[in-house]
């Protein structure tokens, strides 16, 4: 009997090259929202208020976020990655503390299909935050991505955590496998949390077949 994988994926600087929702905010909010940013990094904002606050300063109609949504690009590696654990007993869940409303198109813009769990933007003269997979207990997510880990990881199954920033802290710390680049990987190496560090989808192809190729942590067989 294999032991089925399930992988959780940041998307912003991880499934996507770029974080999108950084760029949109550096692109089109008043410079204030550094300094926004900035206090949701020293946990003094919760995703809600940092994102609710920097949306209040940010001047952009519909049709241009979603114009700069469809200039984006996944991680060149991020399609071969998904042929090559097709291959393998896995289920794949984005976890975003992002916004389905790029997401989506992005995902669509490569003819992929992939279930996620993200924050959404509503517009009505100005955008407005909303957040479908917030947990009362953390208050701080926006998507609380340690509760949907907690929830989508069946009994025997393993867990693997991909990703590269602050709101992927918690949930990497409850996965079995740590995947990790940048912000994440430096909270890893800190906690003395084990990871593998990779740059690219191809570096998470050559890790994973690694491990699950391997005895003592073999997933399979
Ligand atoms: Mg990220
Ligand atoms: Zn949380």
């Amino acid at each position: 009997m294999e032991k089925p994988l399930v992988i959780f994926l940041d998307f912003d600087g991880t499934v996507a090259y770029r974080d999108v929702g950084y760029h949109m905010v550096k692109r089109f909010a008043a410079p204030d929202w550094e300094e926004i940013n900035r206090m949701w990094e020293e946990g003094l904002l919760s995703t809600a208020q940092c994102a609710q606050k920097t949306l209040d300063i940010m001047k952009a109609s519909p049709s241009e976020l979603e114009a700069f949504f469809l200039e984006q690009e996944l991680d060149p590696g991020f399609p071969a990655f998904l042929e090559w654990i097709s291959t393998w007993p896995a289920s794949i869940y984005i976890v975003s503390d992002g916004y389905d409303n790029y997401i989506a198109p992005i995902l669509q813009k490569y003819g992929l299909a992939i279930p996620y769990y993200a924050n959404h933007l509503d517009y009505a003269g100005g955008w407005i935050f909303t957040s479908f997979h917030s947990n009362p207990e953390c208050g701080k997510c926006g998507t609380c991505k340690s509760s949907i880990v907690q929830a989508q990881t069946p009994p025997g199954a393993v867990s693997v955590y991909i990703g590269d920033g602050y709101s992927d802290r918690c949930a990497a710390g409850r996965c079995d496998i740590v995947l990790a680049k940048d912000a994440l990987a430096r909270h890893c190496r800190e906690n003395s949390i084990a990871f593998h560090h990779f740059k690219d989808f191809h570096d998470v192809i050559r890790i994973l077949s690694r491990i699950i190729g391997q005895g003592e942590k073999k997933i399979g067989t």
